[in-house]
């Protein structure tokens, strides 16, 4: 079976949830009091996409300023980027669009964007509207869920889909 390799970059403001989300869809738990990650960290899972093995290189920087200026190199060979916001945090919604511009600045051009709009479980203390996000998501043709690093909802669909906008290999195995 054919093993591609996917570098995925999570980007979004500290303290959204990227690091939880990574570690729900790796190791599949959640730990409350995550040590947020110093420098950047990398994590890998392989799953079984149709008759593909896809091996995600998942990569989060936890948003931290000083990486910044790595950015270029940090996009480099990306086949996606998944921002993530938290439902309870406006501003982390309106700082959305400055991921996006990022990203359009410095990631690959054909880079499959989705949006993740995290802590849904908190939906008592939402501040940002499922419609306003999906309809922001709609208009720069990103995908877009909500997701609960603690409660596991929405986490692994986020993988199967940006694997489906991955373009299949062709039987002469090129791209
Ligand atoms: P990062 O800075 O974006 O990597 O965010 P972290 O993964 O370090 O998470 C920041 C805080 O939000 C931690 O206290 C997490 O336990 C909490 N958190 C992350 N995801 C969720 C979630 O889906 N629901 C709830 N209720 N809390 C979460």
């Amino acid at each position: 079976m054919a093993l591609r390799e996917l570098k995925v970059c999570l980007l979004g403001d500290t303290g959204v949830g990227k690091s939880s989300i990574v570690c729900r869809f790796v190791e599949d738990s959640f730990d409350p009091n995550i040590i947020p990650t110093i420098g950047a960290s990398f994590m890998t899972k392989t799953v079984q996409y149709q008759n593909e093995l896809h091996k995600y290189l998942i990569w989060d920087t936890a948003g931290q300023e000083r990486f910044r200026a790595l950015a270029p190199m940090y996009y480099r060979g990306s086949a996606a980027a998944i921002i993530v916001y938290d439902i309870t945090k406006e501003d982390s919604f309106q700082k959305l669009k400055n991921w996006v511009k990022e990203l359009r600045q410095h990631g690959p051009p054909n880079i499959v964007v989705a949006i993740a709009g995290n802590k849904c479980d908190l939906s008592d203390s939402r501040e940002v509207s499922e419609k306003d996000a999906k309809d922001y998501a709609d208009s720069i043709h990103a995908i877009f869920v909500e997701t609960s690093a603690k409660n596991a909802i929405n986490i692994n669909e986020v993988f199967i889909e940006i694997s489906q906008q991955i373009p299949v290999l062709d039987a002469a195995g090129g791209a």
